[in-house]
């Protein structure tokens, strides 16, 4: 058969236009032994030319987008992990040569390989895979933290995936400290707060009796007295004081005496009702402060008190000590309508008690008006 030969020439049109033809020429030799004659057909390419070189150019853009991208890239195929590219970044996190990987299966990088079926099964849902917080291991089998992101691309109606990551592990790290250093905080505050708290329970507390101390009584008797008064509620003190404690601290020692104290605290503590406010006044004075308690239920509670004190022994090595206690009561408002004159009040008649013999409660004089 004749000889084909193709090429492709410029070639004007007549209105002075340049256009790109591919020429097929063909020469017929005559079987006579004549001259041969050459057929040429000519055909317009100019747009499948242009077409062609377009193509090759975004080929190129894209390759270059990827190699130059600052984060590794892999694309590999969706349904066998064979890898189709992989770019530079991404080889050298493995530690492979772009040529060997290409036309292989992925190096196996996943830390959890639960991760990479859960990132092929939302790549199918939703064809994108943004910021997906994933375990990789680099080539010398060091896990890392990945924030992944990939699509899914069709190539000649190939599924692929185009799967790019950065690592974060600096940044994990960091939120991992911060973390930890958070729970170290919020644990040290715990234990600020209950310090805290045990130095302000301190702070209120006589330590020989564990009974709230002076301070606190200063305060919070001006409290319960306004609001005694806010609400219109009565309000009782009692003030006990042990008999002859000197007398007992002479004759069995110090020792003998706090303990003594120490016992009447917790009688005192044993038998106070919620609201009231059992103070350590003074030496072997104590002060109770009752709100909502008007006279006559103030007077049976001292009188309780002082009866049970009176039927109490207190061991000490093998000492079995006892004592009695005299005690004053005032209420407000008819004895006293501030914290001082109540205490006043109370006082008096803790003075009148220890007149009348002690062992006994006595009530304030009612305040002219
Ligand atoms: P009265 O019946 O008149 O109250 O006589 P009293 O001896 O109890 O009263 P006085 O005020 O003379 O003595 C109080 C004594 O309490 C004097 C002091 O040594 C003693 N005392 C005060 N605080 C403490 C303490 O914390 N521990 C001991 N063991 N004794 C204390
Ligand atoms: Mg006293
Ligand atoms: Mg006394």
């Amino acid at each position: 058969g004749p000889e084909v030969q193709y090429s492709l020439n410029h070639n004007l049109t007549r209105d002075g236009r340049s256009i790109l033809c591919e020429w097929s020429n063909a020469i017929l030799r005559d079987e006579a032994g004549g001259p041969p004659s050459v057929i040429a057909l000519a055909a317009d390419v100019t747009e499948r030319e242009r077409v062609r070189a377009a193509l090759q150019d975004s080929e190129q853009r894209y390759r270059t987008l990827l190699e130059t991208a600052p984060f590794p890239v892999v694309i590999t195929r969706l349904r066998d992990s064979l890898v189709t590219y992989i770019n530079q970044r991404a080889a050298t996190c493995f530690q492979v040569s772009q040529e060997e990987a290409v036309g292989r299966h992925a190096p196996d990088y996943w830390d959890e390989p639960g991760q990479r079926l859960r990132l092929i099964e939302e790549l199918r849902q939703k064809q994108v895979v943004t910021d997906m917080e994933v375990r990789l291991r680099d080539a010398a089998g060091q896990p890392f933290w990945a924030l992944l992101s990939a699509r899914i691309l069709l190539e000649e109606q190939e599924p692929l995936a185009f799967v790019s990551f950065n690592n974060i592990n600096e940044r994990k790290a960091a939120e991992e400290a911060l973390q930890a250093l958070n729970g170290e905080l919020a644990y040290r505050l715990q234990e600020i707060n209950l310090l805290q708290a045990r130095l302000q329970e301190q702070a209120t507390r006589d330590a020989l009796t564990g009974l709230y101390n002076r301070r606190y009584l200063d305060e919070t008797l001006e409290r319960e007295v306004a609001r005694a008064q806010r609400e219109g509620y009565p309000l009782a003190v009692a003030l006990l004081d042990i008999d002859h404690f000197k007398q007992l601290n002479d004759t069995y020692g110090h020792r003998a005496g706090d303990e003594m104290l120490r016992q009447l605290g917790h009688f005192l503590q044993a038998r106070a009702r919620s609201g009231d406010v059992p103070c350590r006044y003074g030496g072997e004075e104590f002060l109770l402060v009752l709100p909502g308690l008007d006279l006559e239920t103030a007077c049976q509670r001292a009188e309780e008190w002082r009866a049970g004190f009176a039927g109490l022994t207190v061991n000490f090595g093998s000492l079995a000590l006892q004592a009695t206690l005299s005690a004053g009561v005032a209420c407000y408002p008819g004895h006293g309508k501030s914290a001082d004159a109540l205490v006043d009040a109370a006082d008096a008649a803790l003075y009148r008690a220890k007149a009348g013999g002690r062992n006994r409660v006595e009530v304030a004089g009612a305040v002219e008006e």
